[in-house]
């Protein structure tokens, strides 16, 4: 039950944890339950299916992007999401700076990390991260907020840690730094599997799908 699944990870995490249902191949009377039973952000991969809900689900939750972003479609991630968690590239945030700028909007972001440095994998690698975030950090319509990563997916979700706790550290280390125009408040790490390791080791966003909605179906 969608309803049970809610309630039970909004009352096992830590208040301060945002807990984002991944919403992707979902109907929108699945969201709307989760909804209901007090999801307050829903995570989207996909421009076309955030298109088709968003009419129905509006502002009942706040939009986080979470896939691949394509430059040819941040007109339209400006105008539906709330937080783009995954910007991989300075080209896609400039992108997206040029299009929040059009409709008045200042987007917060997050810098997805390649943190296992996998070649098939988006992502900044940690060392570039800094050298990224100086140069999004000038635009001036998007507000970098922290970091998300995915990691590898493994059989185990206790392999993952090394990953979370290298991500951990950079967003610490830029934090240190005290880049003007960036201010290093929320790092999303953790999934179905590894959403536990992900707290444990300080994220304070998670992004969940299957612990709520069940198996996914792609059509
Ligand atoms: C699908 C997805 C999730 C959720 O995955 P589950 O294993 O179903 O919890 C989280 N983050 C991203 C980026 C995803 O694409």
């Amino acid at each position: 039950m969608i309803e049970d699944a809610v309630k039970k990870i909004l009352a096992e995490v830590p208040k301060d944890v945002r807990v984002v249902a991944a919403i992707k191949t979902r109907t929108s009377e699945e969201v709307l339950r989760a909804i209901d039973a007090g999801i307050r952000y829903v995570g989207e991969n996909y421009v076309k299916e955030a298109q088709e809900l968003h009419p129905v689900i509006g502002n009942k939750a706040m939009w986080h992007m979470i896939g691949t972003a394509q430059s040819n479609k941040a007109k339209i991630i400006a105008q539906l999401f709330d937080m783009v968690e995954s910007v991989d590239s300075y080209h896609f945030a400039k992108a997206l700076d040029t299009q929040c700028g059009k409709i008045g909007k200042k987007m917060p972001i997050l810098l997805e990390i390649n943190s296992a440095r996998e070649e098939q994998k988006s992502g900044i690698l940690p060392e570039d991260a800094l050298e990224v975030i100086k140069s999004v950090s000038a635009l001036p319509n998007l507000s970098v907020q922290g970091l998300m990563t995915m990691g590898p997916l493994l059989d185990d979700p206790e392999e993952i840690r090394p990953y979370f706790k290298l991500t951990k550290e950079l967003f610490e280390d830029i934090k240190k730094q005290t880049v003007p125009n960036v201010e290093m408040k929320y790092l999303s790490m953790g999934m179905t599997s590894t959403y536990r390791v992900g707290i444990e080791e300080g994220a304070n966003i998670v992004r969940v799908g299957t612990l709520l909605f069940g198996e996914r179906h792609y059509h």
